[in-house]
């Protein structure tokens, strides 16, 4: 595997999804939940798109890891709804990324928020079904949400996980 790509899964706390290769459910007592096999993504996808693989981030799965914190459904930039994603979540989220990142020797450059991928091609933003901008926002705020939040947010969580890798 050569990336990892971290997410929420815009539901409740409890729902998991295969889109994703792990999930984090529960808002406080967090659960991992393994729910896609890594080894359906452990190719070029495009190759063959009908054989299944985690769908997690468009057009960036060939190789790709997707982790998904179980949070943040009805969600918007300023008001995270009855079910926001909690630092418990986060912190397992870098977990995760940090054990997999070791394991498969993926640098933590190549860790990468959804929000990040959205910006790069063109579709980051809160709104519209279509639009992405899991994770770059950890508190609601009514300020509109802005393009450069996506990598202060990502820079945020590649520096949990460089310090995780650094203590082993
Ligand atoms: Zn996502």
């Amino acid at each position: 595997m050569r990336s990892i790509s971290l997410h929420w899964t815009g539901h409740d706390y409890e729902r998991v999804f295969p889109a994703y290769h792990f999930c984090i459910s529960r808002p406080e007592d967090v659960l991992v939940h393994h729910t896609h096999d890594l080894r359906e993504n452990m190719r070029d996808v495009r190759l063959d798109p009908e054989r299944p693989y985690a769908p997690h981030t468009r057009g960036r799965n060939s190789w790709s890891i997707g982790l998904s914190v179980a949070a943040m459904e009805g969600a918007t930039p300023s008001d995270f709804g009855a079910y926001p994603v909690t630092a418990a979540q986060l912190d397992a989220l870098c977990r995760v990324a940090a054990t997999l990142a070791r394991f498969y020797g993926i640098d933590v450059a190549a860790v990468r928020t959804h929000a990040e991928a959205a910006l790069d091609d063109g579709y980051f933003g809160a709104g519209d079904d279509q639009l992405r901008w899991d994770i770059a926002r950890f508190q609601p705020s009514a300020a509109p949400l802005e393009r450069a939040e996506a990598t202060t947010a990502g820079d945020e969580f590649r520096r949990r996980i460089a310090g995780l890798l650094v203590r082993g």
